[in-house]
């Protein structure tokens, strides 16, 4: 058993997870004028109010990303939007921290690294690692209207066995 005080921590890759294309996916009103051409990327429907739920319910919720975005930039675009995370691992930090002294190459994201318990991907090699490196994960990739309920469930699961 984890000692109470730790709180269980989810994060979710940016690239077709949280930042989508709305040709092919329903996504948040662009934000306004000058901030829409500053911030380009377009969130998935529903993103603000699935991190703050997760907040709410005493969740963590973090960025970990293979992009090179600079944490600055990803803070202040979910800002926009009323997001604050616990956490952002992106490219850069994940190069430093984590690939860092090993001369064979590890896998592209490794939750576990960071304490993460769930990570949400669109990528089948970040899910199909996730058994061999010690993570759970949860693939999203087309429009799902239910993935704030399924991904709370798959969550809560967690948290009820592990913490
Ligand atoms: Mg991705």
């Amino acid at each position: 058993m984890k000692k109470i005080s730790e709180k269980m921590r989810v994060s979710f890759d940016l690239d077709e997870v949280l930042f989508v294309s709305p040709k092919t996916h329903k996504t948040e009103p662009d934000l306004i004028f000058p901030l829409n051409k500053i911030f380009k990327e377009r969130l998935r429907y529903g993103t603000p109010d699935l991190i703050n739920s997760l907040q709410k319910m005493d969740y963590e919720v973090w960025v970990y990303t293979s992009s090179f975005r600079s944490e600055r930039y990803i803070r202040c675009l979910f800002r926009c939007y009323g997001v604050k995370f616990d956490g952002i691992v992106n490219g850069t930090r994940h190069q430093k921290e984590v690939q860092k002294g090993h001369k064979d190459t590890l896998p592209q994201k490794l939750p576990s690294h960071y304490r993460i318990s769930l990570h949400i991907d669109d990528e089948s090699i970040v899910c199909t690692m996730g058994r061999q490196f010690g993570y759970n994960v949860y693939q999203l990739e087309a429009q799902d209207d239910d993935w704030k309920e399924k991904i709370i469930a798959r969550a809560e699961e967690i948290r009820k066995r592990e913490f």
